[in-house]
């Protein structure tokens, strides 16, 4: 009898620890209860640090703009531990390869940048990497705020609809009927759906919504939201939109605006997720789940959806229109907001590397040691050296230096004088970037400038050279300003030899009418941007690690003193900093 009270009680004992267990388990990760409010001025500061004051000021600058907060009742330290997962396999956060905005610490470093997904050409994210692009406060900016826009249905202002399709194919009563009807009926924010349409189609309308059908087939369908138009090649692409717009019975623009519509609105806006930055960071928690459903790895994907969004208004004139933007917030976020993860060339720009002078009469020696008793080189008077590190301490009576001369040797020089010594003289000084040698007086007379028998023709972006057919230009001209300086049209083609647009940048390697090649200063890779990979390259060519062909020297010379040396380096290092420009 004992025997079996004690069993029962024993029992009893158990489920009740099972009760508490769930109840406990239960409460910690599913009892999640989401609020909104739409009162930014009530946001409590000692819990949210900071976003108050930023949500203020934008209210101020755009007072049609609305905001709602949605409190996530998440922690934030979960809210990253949930983002950071599928470490080998498929992360849920992944970053651009081989880019130098998001190289370094963008990566995460349990996968590294061995790792690769996606054929190659993505990363893991790093822990960092993904509370940047996660903390509200880092995209609450002009900028990057459009990836918060409430995609569900708003009361539209006619006059904002009118003016956004205002000289746009759009422009007609019916279509914009079709629009308010499907974006009431499908719970979807109608300035989006006409952003979204412009985006996939263009002002003036593609093939597929044209209603001529393609080689002759699917005529009389339109497919306005290029809805399964994918695959290989153009022609394959097209094929497959219009066939998608004839098996739907899309045979007006209305009809394909409608079950478009529907389409985009269906996955994930009826979800809940009713802005880009939830489609990307799945914390929104109406449908009962969290993190797992997202559109796609890429983890910039919000926001660069946010600026094309942002682009399209602007373009209509709209950007100041009646939005509301959704701003998640998190329990336990930082004080401050997560700082951007460094990259190459910002780790470059912070570690204390600096150009300085040596300042001797002959000669100074550099040691295997702060005070070290080897030689391991030496630097000569007005030789400019990298200084690598900067010694807080003095060994013996003076501070080492460690420094690295243009052929890569490294040493420890002394900074100063030996406090024993009577007179104080500073060995390494540091030096200035100095302004590019102006011109003197005479090659600027206009008779020299604009005639057939000078050897080069420039304004202060471009500079032809009718010798040595080479074109140098500052960094972003474009194929339009080139045309309006030479006051003719030319063709433009990069590497591939594709041909550039008009409003398409220069890059160091380009042709112009297949006789030119163009040179843009500081861009050494041919990329287009100036970014840490041609400090690098500049350096690699300063150590005799590379040789550059004629217009990459061109390129590289960006101080204009005719040749490649550590002022170039300097100059594009001042650049990146964004501490001066370059001028032609
Ligand atoms: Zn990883």
């Amino acid at each position: 009898m004992s025997k079996n009270v004690k069993t029962i009680s024993s029992i009893i004992i158990l489920i009740l620890i099972y009760i508490l267990i769930n109840f406990i388990c239960i409460n910690k990760s599913y009892a999640i209860t989401q609020t909104t409010s739409a009162d930014i001025n009530s946001i409590n500061s000692n819990q949210y640090p900071q976003i108050k004051e930023i949500l203020q000021n934008l209210k101020t600058e755009h007072p049609n703009w609305n905001f709602k907060i949605l409190y996530t009742d998440i922690e934030w330290s979960e809210a990253i531990a949930n983002e950071y997962v599928g470490h080998g396999s498929s992360p849920r956060n992944l970053v651009p390869a081989n880019n130098s905005r998001y190289d370094s610490a963008w990566i995460c470093p349990a996968c590294g940048a061995t790792k690769t997904y996606d054929s190659g050409k993505w990363y893991c994210a790093s822990e960092a990497a993904i509370a940047y692009m996660m903390d509200p406060r880092n995209s609450t900016n002009n900028d990057d705020i459009f990836q918060f826009m409430e995609l569900t249905y708003t009361e539209s202002n006619i006059q904002t609809i009118k003016s956004m399709v205002n000289n746009t194919f759009l422009n007609n009563d019916s279509y914009i009927n079709a629009i308010l009807e499907a974006a009431k009926k499908y719970n979807v924010n109608a300035y989006y759906v006409i952003a979204r349409i412009l985006q996939e189609q263009g002002t003036s309308g593609s093939v597929l919504c044209a209603g001529n059908g393609y080689n002759g087939q699917y005529v009389g369908f339109y497919n306005v939201f290029n809805i399964g138009a994918s695959g290989n090649g153009k022609e394959n692409i097209i094929l497959n939109g219009l066939k998608r717009a004839q098996d739907k019975g899309w045979n007006t623009i209305e009809a394909s605006i409608i079950g478009g519509t529907e389409i985009i609105a269906q996955s994930y806006i009826a979800k809940g997720q009713n802005t880009l930055y939830f489609q990307k960071f799945d914390v929104e928690n109406s449908d009962g789940n969290l993190y797992w459903h997202q559109y796609m790895q890429n983890i910039l994907a919000a926001q660069s959806e946010g600026e094309t969004l942002k682009a399209t208004f602007e373009k209509m004139g709209t950007i100041n229109g009646e939005y509301t933007f959704i701003i998640p917030l998190f329990k336990n976020m930082p004080q401050q907001a997560s700082t951007r993860p460094l990259t190459t060339s910002t780790l470059i720009q912070t570690t204390n590397t600096e150009l300085v002078k040596i300042n001797v009469t002959g000669s100074l020696r550099l040691r295997n040691a702060p005070n070290g008793s080897t030689t391991v080189g030496w630097v000569y008077k007005d030789e400019i050296v990298t200084r690598i590190e900067k010694a807080t301490s003095k060994v013996n009576g003076t501070y080492w230096d460690k420094v690295r001369k243009s052929d890569g040797t490294e040493g420890y020089a002394a900074r100063e004088t030996y406090e024993s010594e009577s007179t104080y003289k500073l060995y390494l000084v540091p030096i200035e970037p100095t302004p590019p040698a102006k011109e003197p007086e005479e090659n600027n007379v206009p008779e020299e400038n604009n005639t057939s028998s000078t050897t080069t023709v420039k304004n202060e972006k471009i500079k032809i050279d009718t010798v040595t057919n080479n074109v140098t230009a500052i960094p972003g001209t474009t194929v339009k300003e080139f045309s309006e300086f030479t006051g003719k049209e030319v063709t433009v083609k990069n590497s591939n030899g594709d041909i550039l647009n008009s409003n398409d940048k220069f890059a160091t390697g380009y042709k112009i009418d297949d006789t030119y090649t163009i040179s843009v200063l500081g861009d050494v890779n041919g990329d287009g941007e100036i970014n840490s990979g041609d400090l690098f390259n500049t350096q690699k060519y300063l150590l005799k690690k590379v040789d550059f062909d004629e217009y990459t020297k061109q390129a590289c010379d960006v101080n204009n003193d005719s040749e490649i040396n550590s002022g170039d380096l300097f100059f594009i290092q001042k650049y990146l900093l964004q501490k001066t420009e370059f001028s032609i």
